[in-house]
């Protein structure tokens, strides 16, 4: 996803978790720091910036069935239907989508998919690592955090003040996190298939669609410059985008399901947004092996077919949907590890 929409998701993610009274102290402290999902959320693409390069595709998670006969995944990585969407997170938009759709076959389902992503490019290894450091740096907080965080660390009184977390170190990794969450809800970034590939059009396209849809409010020149409006306004313009987007979010940030963490969440939400690329680009279409085949956008969503246009509404909704409630969930249940069993 692009820059504008990674800092939307991250900034309607606070919104959702007050307005749906999630966790009074953890608001507080994300509206305290509104004005940096446009950095946080933004920082895993900027190794390329100290890089001096302009690689892509540093953290995914795309899947392949078995293509050579060598290949042999065993039954570990087959995940049926009606298992992934019980044991997913309730309330999410990708849950209904697949359960209503038809067009992927019992038997593409009872296939097993594997991604092999490079050392260090897995988003959920990513996000887990996050959520887990993000629990023990909010444990040693400045006294900014520590008023927010419930409980009490004696050794915190004898910890020189500049070896504390800082307020802000956190909330960057709050929004860091956030931007691994969302990937996996990109359906692009979940499927191996070449015509997938960051700087393939449909791939760009889609991102470019949605980044027209949160539109120039959620700019980083627009978020971080002179004229950055004020917290209150940016969740206002949070909310606005809603409607365009064609979400309606829930009354509730679910719970994380039960005995399940960051890692399992993302691997399944990745698993889901490889089912929906499967939908919008068909086996029949462009096989798993198939390295030469390339879908344009105007094709995969045709708009001169309504079918391919509603499609592309549900594509929209789900993924922009689940990216902020997932973002959301992990958030509060990041905040809660800390002072929960
Ligand atoms: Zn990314």
């Amino acid at each position: 996803m692009d820059q504008t929409t990674h800092a939307w998701i991250a900034v309607r993610a606070i919104a959702l978790l007050e307005s749906t009274k999630a966790d009074e102290n953890l608001v507080s402290f994300l509206l305290l720091k509104a004005s940096l999902p446009a950095i946080g959320a933004w920082i895993p693409e900027l190794i390329d910036d100290k890089r001096g390069g302009s690689k892509t595709q540093h953290h995914v998670l795309k899947m392949l069935p078995a293509i050579k006969p060598s290949d042999n995944f065993g039954d570990r990585f087959v995940a049926r239907k009606a298992d992934l969407l019980k044991r997913m997170a309730g309330g999410l938009e990708i849950k209904k989508f697949l359960a209503a759709d038809t067009s992927l076959s019992d038997e593409w389902w009872a296939r097993p998919y594997k991604a092999n992503p490079r050392p260090g490019q897995n988003f959920a290894d990513r996000a887990m690592g996050l959520a887990s450091t993000l629990r023990d740096l909010l444990v040693i907080g400045d006294p900014v955090l520590d008023i927010l965080v419930p409980g009490r660390v004696p050794f915190l009184k004898d910890t020189p003040p500049d070896a504390l977390a800082r307020a802000n170190q956190a909330a960057l990794y709050f929004f860091m996190l956030s931007h691994f969450v969302a990937d996996a809800c990109m359906p692009c970034h979940c499927d191996g298939r070449k015509l997938c590939g960051d700087d393939e059009g449909l791939h760009r396209e889609l991102e470019g669609h949605w980044a027209g849809i949160v539109g120039p409010a959620f700019d980083d020149a627009a978020l971080t410059g002179p004229k950055a409006p004020a917290t209150e306004e940016l969740i206002k313009a949070a909310k606005a985008v809603d409607a365009r987007a064609g979400v309606r979010f829930p009354d509730k940030v679910p719970p994380m399901p039960y005995e399940r963490d960051a890692w399992l969440e993302v691997v399944d939400m990745a698993r889901a947004s490889f089912a929906v690329m499967g939908i919008i680009v068909p086996e029949a279409l462009c096989r798993y092996d198939d390295e030469a085949t390339r879908v344009k956008f105007g094709q995969a969503f045709d708009p001169n077919d309504p079918k391919k246009q509603k499609l592309l509404k549900d594509v929209t909704r789900v993924a922009l949907h689940d990216a902020v409630v997932n973002t959301a969930m992990i958030w509060l249940d990041t905040w809660k590890s800390v002072w929960k069993n």
